[in-house]
This record gives C-alpha cells, structure tokens and sequence, in this order.
C-alpha cells in the first residue's frame, strides 16, 4: 500500500494543495496532527483532510489548543493569537473533527503520534538523546511523529549505543529493514529546517520503501491570506524563510 505521509498542515491550504497535487494519488493518508493553528484556512484545510482515503489522523498541541482542551498561555504570543484567531473562525464542523481525533494510534507495524509515544502532544523529539528515551514507548516496530517541523529519522541501535540520527535523503527511497525507527517526514504548512518548501513522505508498506520530499508552493498567496486575517506578521514573514 502506498500511503502518503502529512503532519504539520497548520491552516496552510496552498502548502496543503501543493503536497496532495505532487503527491498524485496515494491508496492511504497517515496525518499526524496540527491541522490548524498559525496559518488561514482552518476549515479548508479540515475539509480537504477529511476526505483523504484510508485516512488516518491524530490530535496535535494546536488542535486541542483550539478546543480549548490545553490552557492557551503554554504557547508563545504569536501562537496564542493564531488559536484565538483559529477559534474565532472554526466552524462546529470543524471543531468537531478535531474533537474525535485520537491522541494515538497503533495498527500492524505502525504507531502513529503527533509530539511522541511518550507524551503524544506535547513532547518534541529534537536530538537522539530524547528519541533514545522513547523507543521503550512504543510496541511496533515503527514510530511516525511530527511536531519538530523537521524531516528526520532516529535508527535505534543494539546494545547501549545511542540510536543515530539520520538526514533526509529527498534524492534516494531509503529502504526500511528491521531496525527500529522514529521517522518524522517535517511539516507542510510551517517547516523550520531553513527549508521553505513544504514538506511530506512517502511509504510503501509492501516494498517498505520509505522517501522524504519536498515541493514549493506559492508561499505569497497564504501570506497574503494570513495579512488579510490581521495574523501576526512575525508567523506571515517566517514561511518565507523556513523557520
Ligand atoms: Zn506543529
């Protein structure tokens, strides 16, 4: 089954539709959370997502933030304004959706979080040292998580070395064997890896080929969009950049 693998929308329907146009057709999408906050189109962005085939989806920190299930002053003064803003918009269909999300999930060989098996929403896995402290976290043999903004994979290793860290290869399909792996294919809507172009993955879970990719998208049209909804401007300029 070929699955395309999103996480990290964050309201950005032209990022969104750049992915799902370059993507083509995909039998599975796997989503691993923040559908909204920061970026315009929540609605649209829930509408397209929702009707992705073989959709899976878990909750991240912004969507339940926009529920108001997480207290809003965890998060900085952009962000804030963003789930305000998020909140002043979403419609009851869209606030519903993302109520029924589920923190997790696990099927076959996969779980699938938006933050961490560890703590599912909120924790980042940034370096090695906190991907080794959450291969114990987790039953299958692979973990996909997103929230980082960063494409990256964590190969667990024998013994006591720490598990390695491994850079996305967006030329080459990285064949998966039957190491243990943490595998985060970055963010559509707002990556932070000094990359503008959105990002996404792909996986066969027959060949077990795995690819990271990257496409651009028109990045002036959703930051005219979020000017035009009086967002901050910091969260506007950052897109253009990558960070
Ligand atoms: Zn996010």
């Amino acid at each position: 089954m070929r699955v395309l693998i999103i996480s990290d929308i964050h309201a950005n329907l032209a990022a969104l539709e750049a992915v799902l146009a370059a993507a083509g057709p995909a039998e599975a999408v796997w989503c691993l959370g923040d559908l909204v906050g920061y970026g315009p189109d929540p609605n649209e962005c829930v509408e397209r997502v929702r009707d992705l085939p073989n959709l899976k989806c878990v909750m991240g920190n912004h969507d339940k933030a926009v529920l108001a299930e997480i207290d809003i002053k965890a998060f900085n003064g952009d962000a804030r304004t963003a789930i305000e803003w998020t909140q002043s918009v979403a419609t009851p269909e869209t606030l519903a959706y993302l109520r029924a999300l589920p923190e997790g999930d696990e099927f076959e060989e996969f779980s699938l979080f938006h933050g961490s098996p560890r703590q599912p929403v909120w924790e980042y896995i940034l370096d090695r040292w906190t991907a080794q402290q959450n291969f114990p976290c987790f039953k299958t043999r692979y973990c996909l998580v997103g929230h980082t903004h960063t494409p990256v994979i964590f190969r667990e290793l024998t013994g006591d070395s720490v598990c390695r860290e491994e850079r996305p290869d967006y030329v080459r399909a990285r064949q998966l064997n039957s190491d243990r792996l943490i595998l985060n294919p970055g963010s559509v809507g707002q990556p932070r890896d000094n990359n503008p172009a959105a990002a996404y993955a792909f996986l066969d879970t027959v060949t077990r080929q795995w690819k990271h990719r990257r496409v651009s998208y028109d990045v002036a049209k959703t930051q005219a969009r979020m000017r035009a909804a009086h967002l901050p401007d910091r969260l506007a300029a950052r897109l253009a950049l990558g960070w």
